[in-house]
Protein backbone atom coordinates (compact mmCIF):
# COMPACT_ATOMS: atom_id res chain seq x y z
CA UNK A 1 0.00 0.00 0.00
CA UNK A 2 1.29 3.65 -0.89
CA UNK A 3 2.04 6.08 2.09
CA UNK A 4 -0.98 7.85 3.34
CA UNK A 5 -3.35 5.66 0.93
CA UNK A 6 -6.13 5.32 4.43
CA UNK A 7 -5.45 9.03 4.74
CA UNK A 8 -6.48 9.76 1.12
CA UNK A 9 -9.48 7.94 1.19
CA UNK A 10 -10.60 8.91 4.35
CA UNK A 11 -10.62 12.53 3.31
CA UNK A 12 -11.85 11.77 0.03
CA UNK A 13 -15.20 10.17 1.31
CA UNK A 14 -15.51 12.85 4.01
CA UNK A 15 -15.39 15.72 1.80
CA UNK A 16 -17.39 14.14 -0.75
CA UNK A 17 -20.31 13.69 1.98
CA UNK A 18 -19.77 17.14 3.27
CA UNK A 19 -19.91 18.37 -0.51
CA UNK A 20 -23.55 16.57 -0.25
CA UNK A 21 -24.92 19.20 2.84
CA UNK A 22 -23.39 21.87 1.65
CA UNK A 23 -25.38 21.29 -1.80
CA UNK A 24 -29.08 20.45 0.07
CA UNK A 25 -28.09 23.83 2.51
CA UNK A 26 -27.65 25.60 -0.83
CA UNK A 27 -31.34 24.17 -2.52
CA UNK A 28 -32.96 24.72 0.79
CA UNK A 29 -31.63 27.77 2.20
CA UNK A 30 -29.45 29.65 0.16
CA UNK A 31 -31.62 29.59 -3.01
CA UNK A 32 -34.92 29.94 -2.23
CA UNK A 33 -35.35 33.50 0.28
CA UNK A 34 -34.09 32.87 3.64
CA UNK A 35 -36.95 33.39 6.36
CA UNK A 36 -36.05 35.84 8.87
CA UNK A 37 -35.62 33.67 12.01
CA UNK A 38 -33.39 31.44 10.18
CA UNK A 39 -29.69 31.33 10.60
CA UNK A 40 -27.44 32.04 7.47
CA UNK A 41 -26.42 28.89 4.90
CA UNK A 42 -23.56 29.84 5.48
CA UNK A 43 -23.56 29.00 9.51
CA UNK A 44 -25.60 26.11 8.96
CA UNK A 45 -23.01 24.44 5.68
CA UNK A 46 -19.99 25.82 7.62
CA UNK A 47 -20.81 23.73 10.88
CA UNK A 48 -22.54 20.82 9.55
CA UNK A 49 -19.73 20.06 7.10
CA UNK A 50 -17.39 20.73 9.88
CA UNK A 51 -18.92 18.10 12.29
CA UNK A 52 -19.02 15.45 9.47
CA UNK A 53 -15.39 16.09 8.38
CA UNK A 54 -13.86 15.62 11.56
CA UNK A 55 -16.27 13.00 13.11
CA UNK A 56 -14.64 10.78 10.09
CA UNK A 57 -11.18 11.90 11.40
CA UNK A 58 -11.87 11.03 14.66
CA UNK A 59 -13.10 7.56 13.89
CA UNK A 60 -10.44 7.16 11.93
CA UNK A 61 -7.50 8.49 13.11
CA UNK A 62 -8.32 9.57 16.91
CA UNK A 63 -5.09 10.86 17.93
CA UNK A 64 -4.87 13.24 15.11
CA UNK A 65 -5.17 17.29 15.44
CA UNK A 66 -7.43 19.13 13.86
CA UNK A 67 -7.24 22.78 12.57
CA UNK A 68 -11.10 23.81 12.01
CA UNK A 69 -12.13 27.36 10.79
CA UNK A 70 -15.58 26.63 12.87
CA UNK A 71 -16.17 26.28 17.00
CA UNK A 72 -18.96 25.23 18.42
CA UNK A 73 -18.97 27.41 22.01
CA UNK A 74 -22.04 29.58 20.46
CA UNK A 75 -23.51 26.76 19.38
CA UNK A 76 -23.91 25.02 22.34
CA UNK A 77 -26.15 27.76 23.97
CA UNK A 78 -28.07 28.54 20.36
CA UNK A 79 -30.78 25.70 20.59
CA UNK A 80 -32.65 26.93 17.48
CA UNK A 81 -29.28 27.28 15.36
CA UNK A 82 -28.14 24.00 16.36
CA UNK A 83 -31.48 22.29 15.77
CA UNK A 84 -31.20 23.60 12.19
CA UNK A 85 -27.60 22.37 11.81
CA UNK A 86 -28.72 18.69 13.15
CA UNK A 87 -31.71 18.83 10.54
CA UNK A 88 -29.00 18.58 8.06
CA UNK A 89 -26.24 16.49 9.43
CA UNK A 90 -27.96 13.73 10.60
CA UNK A 91 -29.58 13.43 7.13
CA UNK A 92 -26.73 13.26 4.70
CA UNK A 93 -25.00 9.99 4.35
CA UNK A 94 -23.18 8.50 1.10
CA UNK A 95 -25.13 5.99 -0.75
CA UNK A 96 -22.97 3.30 -1.04
CA UNK A 97 -22.65 1.21 3.06
CA UNK A 98 -19.29 0.39 2.38
CA UNK A 99 -18.28 4.55 1.90
CA UNK A 100 -20.34 5.09 4.21
CA UNK A 101 -19.14 3.55 6.83
CA UNK A 102 -15.46 4.54 6.36
CA UNK A 103 -16.42 7.85 7.12
CA UNK A 104 -18.21 6.83 10.18
CA UNK A 105 -21.36 6.35 9.63
CA UNK A 106 -24.49 8.68 10.60
CA UNK A 107 -23.15 10.94 13.95
CA UNK A 108 -25.21 9.85 16.01
CA UNK A 109 -26.27 12.31 18.48
CA UNK A 110 -26.37 16.26 18.44
CA UNK A 111 -23.76 16.37 21.51
CA UNK A 112 -21.84 14.06 18.96
CA UNK A 113 -22.12 16.88 16.64
CA UNK A 114 -21.33 19.53 18.79
CA UNK A 115 -17.72 17.27 20.30
CA UNK A 116 -16.94 17.06 16.33
CA UNK A 117 -17.23 20.49 15.76
CA UNK A 118 -15.28 21.71 18.90
CA UNK A 119 -12.72 19.44 18.20
CA UNK A 120 -11.33 21.84 15.49
CA UNK A 121 -9.48 23.55 18.05
CA UNK A 122 -5.79 22.70 17.16
CA UNK A 123 -3.18 25.91 17.32
CA UNK A 124 -1.65 23.71 14.53
CA UNK A 125 2.60 23.89 14.49
CA UNK A 126 5.51 21.77 13.13
CA UNK A 127 4.70 18.63 15.33
CA UNK A 128 2.32 15.43 14.65
CA UNK A 129 -0.20 14.83 12.41
CA UNK A 130 -2.57 17.95 12.03
CA UNK A 131 -5.16 18.34 10.00
CA UNK A 132 -6.34 21.68 8.06
CA UNK A 133 -10.16 22.12 7.43
CA UNK A 134 -11.97 25.34 5.73
CA UNK A 135 -15.45 24.01 5.43
CA UNK A 136 -16.77 26.01 3.15
CA UNK A 137 -14.03 27.93 1.61
CA UNK A 138 -15.61 30.83 -0.67
CA UNK A 139 -18.35 32.12 1.51
CA UNK A 140 -19.81 34.61 -1.08
CA UNK A 141 -19.47 32.38 -3.66
CA UNK A 142 -21.57 29.72 -2.11
CA UNK A 143 -24.17 31.67 -1.43
CA UNK A 144 -24.16 33.79 -5.33
CA UNK A 145 -24.29 29.61 -6.76
CA UNK A 146 -20.86 30.53 -7.65
CA UNK A 147 -17.18 28.69 -6.72
CA UNK A 148 -16.76 27.25 -3.69
CA UNK A 149 -14.85 24.38 -1.95
CA UNK A 150 -14.76 22.07 0.51
CA UNK A 151 -11.06 21.75 1.72
CA UNK A 152 -9.46 19.36 3.81
CA UNK A 153 -5.46 19.16 4.49
CA UNK A 154 -3.04 16.48 6.40
CA UNK A 155 -0.22 18.23 7.75
CA UNK A 156 2.96 16.28 9.53
CA UNK A 157 5.07 17.68 11.40
CA UNK A 158 4.14 20.84 9.31
CA UNK A 159 4.06 19.56 5.95
CA UNK A 160 1.64 18.37 3.88
CA UNK A 161 1.13 15.10 2.88
CA UNK A 162 -2.72 15.10 1.51
CA UNK A 163 -4.86 17.48 -0.06
CA UNK A 164 -8.65 17.31 -1.01
CA UNK A 165 -10.78 19.69 -2.36
CA UNK A 166 -14.61 19.30 -3.09
CA UNK A 167 -15.58 21.68 -5.70
CA UNK A 168 -19.63 21.05 -6.11
CA UNK A 169 -19.56 23.93 -9.16
CA UNK A 170 -16.30 23.31 -10.73
CA UNK A 171 -17.41 21.04 -14.15
CA UNK A 172 -15.97 17.49 -14.12
CA UNK A 173 -13.88 17.86 -17.57
CA UNK A 174 -10.24 18.75 -16.64
CA UNK A 175 -10.17 19.94 -20.17
CA UNK A 176 -13.12 22.59 -19.94
CA UNK A 177 -11.21 26.33 -20.09
CA UNK A 178 -12.00 28.71 -17.69
CA UNK A 179 -14.09 31.63 -19.00
CA UNK A 180 -14.94 34.81 -17.48
CA UNK A 181 -18.28 32.69 -16.72
CA UNK A 182 -17.13 30.26 -14.88
CA UNK A 183 -16.93 31.75 -11.51
CA UNK A 184 -20.68 33.10 -11.37
CA UNK A 185 -23.29 31.01 -10.58
CA UNK A 186 -22.90 27.21 -12.01
CA UNK A 187 -25.03 25.57 -9.71
CA UNK A 188 -27.16 22.46 -10.96
CA UNK A 189 -25.91 23.04 -14.53
CA UNK A 190 -25.10 19.52 -15.98
CA UNK A 191 -21.80 17.68 -15.61
CA UNK A 192 -20.36 20.09 -12.33
CA UNK A 193 -18.86 18.73 -9.39
CA UNK A 194 -15.38 17.68 -9.17
CA UNK A 195 -12.64 16.33 -6.69
CA UNK A 196 -9.45 16.97 -6.76
CA UNK A 197 -6.61 14.74 -4.50
CA UNK A 198 -2.67 15.11 -3.68
CA UNK A 199 -0.40 12.95 -1.72
CA UNK A 200 3.01 14.22 -1.35
CA UNK A 201 5.25 12.55 -3.55
CA UNK A 202 2.52 10.65 -5.48
CA UNK A 203 0.72 13.00 -8.12
CA UNK A 204 -2.57 14.79 -8.14
CA UNK A 205 -5.56 13.72 -9.49
CA UNK A 206 -9.15 14.66 -10.48
CA UNK A 207 -12.64 13.00 -10.59
CA UNK A 208 -16.52 13.69 -10.18
CA UNK A 209 -17.49 14.67 -7.12
CA UNK A 210 -19.99 11.49 -6.13
CA UNK A 211 -23.23 10.54 -3.83
CA UNK A 212 -21.93 7.38 -3.17
CA UNK A 213 -18.38 5.89 -3.33
CA UNK A 214 -15.28 7.47 -4.74
CA UNK A 215 -15.40 7.61 -8.47
CA UNK A 216 -12.49 6.60 -11.03
CA UNK A 217 -9.65 9.43 -10.59
CA UNK A 218 -7.49 10.46 -13.61
CA UNK A 219 -4.11 12.07 -13.01
CA UNK A 220 -3.86 15.95 -13.38
CA UNK A 221 -0.83 18.10 -14.42
CA UNK A 222 -0.81 22.03 -15.37
CA UNK A 223 -0.64 22.54 -18.95
CA UNK A 224 2.86 23.76 -20.05
CA UNK A 225 2.87 27.95 -21.19
CA UNK A 226 4.60 27.95 -24.06
CA UNK A 227 3.60 31.89 -24.48
CA UNK A 228 2.83 33.61 -21.69
CA UNK A 229 0.93 36.28 -23.01
CA UNK A 230 -1.98 33.90 -24.12
CA UNK A 231 -2.00 32.47 -20.35
CA UNK A 232 -5.12 32.25 -18.21
CA UNK A 233 -4.47 34.02 -14.73
CA UNK A 234 -7.10 33.98 -11.81
CA UNK A 235 -7.82 35.61 -8.80
CA UNK A 236 -10.55 36.35 -6.34
CA UNK A 237 -13.48 37.98 -6.66
CA UNK A 238 -13.22 39.76 -3.72
CA UNK A 239 -11.18 42.81 -3.71
CA UNK A 240 -10.67 42.72 -0.05
CA UNK A 241 -8.91 39.52 -0.55
CA UNK A 242 -6.76 40.37 -2.76
CA UNK A 243 -5.33 43.55 -4.99
CA UNK A 244 -7.21 43.63 -8.07
CA UNK A 245 -4.81 46.62 -8.91
CA UNK A 246 -1.32 44.87 -8.38
CA UNK A 247 -2.37 41.80 -10.07
CA UNK A 248 -3.29 43.54 -12.90
CA UNK A 249 -0.19 45.67 -13.34
CA UNK A 250 1.36 42.53 -12.99
CA UNK A 251 0.20 40.74 -15.46
CA UNK A 252 0.06 43.35 -17.72
CA UNK A 253 3.28 43.60 -17.18
CA UNK A 254 3.84 40.17 -18.28
CA UNK A 255 2.05 40.97 -21.70
CA UNK A 256 -1.10 38.51 -20.44
CA UNK A 257 -3.99 39.29 -23.11
CA UNK A 258 -6.93 37.35 -21.68
CA UNK A 259 -9.27 39.33 -19.09
CA UNK A 260 -8.65 37.86 -15.69
CA UNK A 261 -11.07 34.85 -14.30
CA UNK A 262 -12.20 35.81 -11.12
CA UNK A 263 -13.77 32.76 -8.55
CA UNK A 264 -14.02 32.05 -5.05
CA UNK A 265 -12.08 29.74 -2.87
CA UNK A 266 -9.48 26.79 -3.57
CA UNK A 267 -11.59 26.41 -6.74
CA UNK A 268 -8.46 28.55 -8.21
CA UNK A 269 -5.83 26.18 -7.01
CA UNK A 270 -7.99 23.13 -8.58
CA UNK A 271 -8.23 24.88 -12.16
CA UNK A 272 -4.91 25.66 -12.56
CA UNK A 273 -3.72 22.05 -11.48
CA UNK A 274 -5.51 20.59 -14.14
CA UNK A 275 -4.81 23.39 -16.94
CA UNK A 276 -8.03 24.82 -16.53
CA UNK A 277 -6.02 28.17 -15.69
CA UNK A 278 -2.19 28.86 -15.61
CA UNK A 279 -1.49 31.60 -12.99
CA UNK A 280 -3.17 32.22 -9.62
CA UNK A 281 -2.24 35.53 -8.17
CA UNK A 282 -3.25 36.72 -4.70
CA UNK A 283 -1.50 39.65 -3.84
CA UNK A 284 -1.69 41.17 -0.54
CA UNK A 285 -4.22 44.25 0.45
CA UNK A 286 -3.19 44.63 4.10
CA UNK A 287 0.39 44.67 5.26
CA UNK A 288 -1.54 43.00 8.29
CA UNK A 289 -2.94 40.47 7.20
CA UNK A 290 -2.02 36.69 7.90
CA UNK A 291 -3.23 34.45 5.12
CA UNK A 292 -5.05 31.32 6.85
CA UNK A 293 -3.46 27.64 6.68
CA UNK A 294 -7.01 26.09 5.98
CA UNK A 295 -7.20 28.36 2.60
CA UNK A 296 -4.06 27.19 0.93
CA UNK A 297 -2.89 23.82 2.28
CA UNK A 298 -4.47 21.50 0.13
CA UNK A 299 -4.60 23.69 -2.73
CA UNK A 300 -0.65 24.16 -2.06
CA UNK A 301 -0.36 20.34 -2.63
CA UNK A 302 -2.22 20.14 -5.59
CA UNK A 303 -0.91 22.83 -7.62
CA UNK A 304 3.00 21.52 -6.40
CA UNK A 305 1.95 17.76 -7.28
CA UNK A 306 1.05 18.91 -10.71
CA UNK A 307 3.68 20.21 -11.62
CA UNK A 308 3.58 23.73 -10.29
CA UNK A 309 5.22 25.91 -7.78
CA UNK A 310 3.68 27.70 -5.02
CA UNK A 311 5.16 30.74 -3.38
CA UNK A 312 4.60 34.16 -1.50
CA UNK A 313 5.42 37.10 -3.43
CA UNK A 314 8.95 36.63 -2.01
CA UNK A 315 9.61 33.93 -3.59
CA UNK A 316 9.43 31.79 0.16
CA UNK A 317 7.02 28.05 -0.33
CA UNK A 318 4.06 28.73 2.01
CA UNK A 319 4.81 27.53 5.79
CA UNK A 320 2.32 25.83 7.01
CA UNK A 321 4.16 24.78 9.90
CA UNK A 322 3.55 28.11 12.22
CA UNK A 323 0.63 27.84 13.96
CA UNK A 324 -2.91 28.86 12.20
CA UNK A 325 -1.61 31.12 10.19
CA UNK A 326 0.69 31.70 7.15
CA UNK A 327 2.66 34.04 9.61
CA UNK A 328 5.82 33.73 8.06
CA UNK A 329 4.50 34.57 4.25
CA UNK A 330 3.12 37.30 2.18
CA UNK A 331 0.67 36.15 -0.53
CA UNK A 332 0.53 33.42 -3.31
CA UNK A 333 1.93 33.49 -6.85
CA UNK A 334 0.98 30.18 -7.95
CA UNK A 335 2.07 28.99 -11.41
CA UNK A 336 3.69 26.01 -13.72
CA UNK A 337 7.81 25.32 -12.73
CA UNK A 338 9.19 26.53 -16.01
CA UNK A 339 7.56 29.89 -15.92
CA UNK A 340 7.13 30.50 -11.62
CA UNK A 341 10.58 32.16 -11.74
CA UNK A 342 9.79 35.00 -14.69
CA UNK A 343 6.29 35.38 -13.18
CA UNK A 344 7.78 36.28 -9.40
CA UNK A 345 10.41 38.72 -11.11
CA UNK A 346 7.66 40.38 -11.97
CA UNK A 347 5.61 40.58 -8.81
CA UNK A 348 8.78 41.58 -7.14
CA UNK A 349 9.20 44.61 -9.32
CA UNK A 350 5.36 45.70 -9.29
CA UNK A 351 5.61 45.81 -5.20
CA UNK A 352 9.11 47.74 -5.56
CA UNK A 353 7.57 50.60 -7.21
CA UNK A 354 4.70 51.17 -5.02
P1 LIG B 1 -11.11 33.80 -1.91
O1 LIG B 1 -12.36 33.06 -2.12
O2 LIG B 1 -9.96 33.28 -2.70
O3 LIG B 1 -11.30 35.28 -2.06
O4 LIG B 1 -10.65 33.52 -0.43
C1 LIG B 1 -11.55 33.33 0.61
C2 LIG B 1 -10.80 33.42 1.91
O5 LIG B 1 -10.21 34.70 2.06
C3 LIG B 1 -11.67 33.27 3.13
O6 LIG B 1 -11.73 31.93 3.51
C4 LIG B 1 -10.96 34.12 4.17
O7 LIG B 1 -10.36 33.32 5.17
C5 LIG B 1 -9.89 34.85 3.41
N1 LIG B 1 -9.72 36.27 3.72
C6 LIG B 1 -10.49 37.05 4.49
N2 LIG B 1 -9.98 38.31 4.56
C7 LIG B 1 -8.86 38.32 3.82
C8 LIG B 1 -7.87 39.31 3.50
N3 LIG B 1 -7.94 40.55 3.96
N4 LIG B 1 -6.84 38.96 2.69
C9 LIG B 1 -6.75 37.70 2.21
N5 LIG B 1 -7.65 36.72 2.48
C10 LIG B 1 -8.69 37.02 3.27
MG1 LIG C 1 -11.75 29.98 3.51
Amino acid sequence: MSAYSKELEVAQLAVQRASLLTKKVFHEKAKGTVSKDDASPVTIGDFGAQALIIQAIKKNFPDDQVVGEEEASTLRNDIKLRDQIWAFVKDTTLTDADAERIVGGPIETIDAMLGAIDAGNSAGGNKGRIWALDPIDGTKGFLRGGQYAVCLALMVDGDVKVGVLGCPNLPVDDAAPLTAQSGVDQTDAEGKGVLFSAVSGQGATSRPLGTAGLGKSKPIQMKPVEDITQATFCESVEAGHSSHGDQHAIVTKLGVTKPSVRMDSQAKYGSIARGAGDIYLRLPVSATYQEKIWDHAAGDLIVREAGGEVTDTLGRRLDFSKGRTLQENKGVVAAPKAVHGNVLEVVKEVLAKK
